[in-house]
């Protein structure tokens, strides 16, 4: 599926990785909502794309996406604005492990529940005209982050329900594939957190060796993470892919054994 013409919601989109993916889509061609929290934010990320594309082809929607009603009303007011959904990206994110129960709201259980809203839009079995979701984890979620466990199972979930309903779709033919993103680190105002008590609770103390670990590793541009995210979208054989972008490898995905695959 090519981006052009195409209507897309993008959560947290006012920052960071969530910007560089709206301006990518907005380049190739869709429509989009953006949508997040933070409204000063999105209001002057808006603005300042306006310029460059004109104010019609994106709507900023204030929205907790851990916010049931919240959620679900700016999809209804997407699809009545733009008419119609086909690209969702759950990207809004959060790194705390003092307020950690927030981290797995925020991280699996709003993506989840995206997940499920947009596929009531999107599914072809539900009279939709099919799509493809986004939903964004992080290398941490498939290795151990030793001062991060919270994230870091927040990020395994979102693999393991992103690969699950993908095998659901494509069994139940819904006409809507499924695929995640695993950056490594990059360079958006989440990495500020370290920085704060009150984001690492007990981990503050070991800010330092995840310093000392993105020296190691590098940081990535944001826009790395939306030449990512198209190409998912403009591959139609990618469901359940686990998309992986790091310093030295760049964009590749991950490989599972036979045993790993989906088993139904
Ligand atoms: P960021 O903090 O720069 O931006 C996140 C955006 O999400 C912000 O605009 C924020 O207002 C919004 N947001 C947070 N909670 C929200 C909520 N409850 N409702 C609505 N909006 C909310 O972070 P980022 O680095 O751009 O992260 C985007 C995604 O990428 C996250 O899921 C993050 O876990 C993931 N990720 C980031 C990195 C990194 O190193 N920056 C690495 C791997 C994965």
């Amino acid at each position: 599926m090519y981006a052009n013409g195409k209507v897309a919601l993008v959560t947290g989109a006012a920052q960071g990785i969530g910007r560089a993916m709206v301006e990518e889509l907005l380049n190739k061609g869709a429509a989009l909502a953006m949508v997040d929290q933070n409204r000063i934010a999105g209001e002057q990320c808006k603005a300042s794309l306006d310029e460059k594309f004109g104010s019609n082809r994106t709507l900023f929607i204030q929205c907790d996406v851990t916010d049931q009603e919240q959620l679900r009303d700016a999809f209804q007011r997407t699809v009545k604005h733009f008419g119609r959904l086909d690209i969702l990206v759950n990207n809004a994110g959060v790194n705390n492990e003092k307020d950690w129960e927030k981290t797995i709201e925020v991280n699996l259980i709003s993506v989840i529940r995206g997940t499920y809203i947009g596929l009531e839009l999107m599914n072809k079995k539900n009279g939709g005209q099919g799509g493809v979701i986004i939903n964004i984890s992080s290398l941490a979620g498939l290795t151990p982050a030793a001062y991060q466990p919270v994230y870091s199972a927040s990020k395994h979930g979102v693999i393991g329900f992103t690969r699950s309903i993908a095998a659901m779709a494509s069994i139940g033919n819904y006409g809507v594939r499924v695929n995640t993103v695993c950056p490594a680190f990059v360079d958006t105002p989440l990495l500020e957190s370290i920085d704060k008590e009150e984001n690492m609770g007990e981990y503050f103390q070991y800010k330092d060796n995840i310093k000392d670990m993105m020296k190691l590793f590098g940081i990535l541009d944001p826009s790395l993470i939306a030449q990512g995210l198209v190409r998912l979208i403009e591959d139609e054989t990618a469901n359940g892919a686990v998309m992986k972008i790091t310093t030295s490898r760049g964009i590749h995905f991950e490989e599972f054994s036979a045993q790993q695959r989906t088993k139904v």
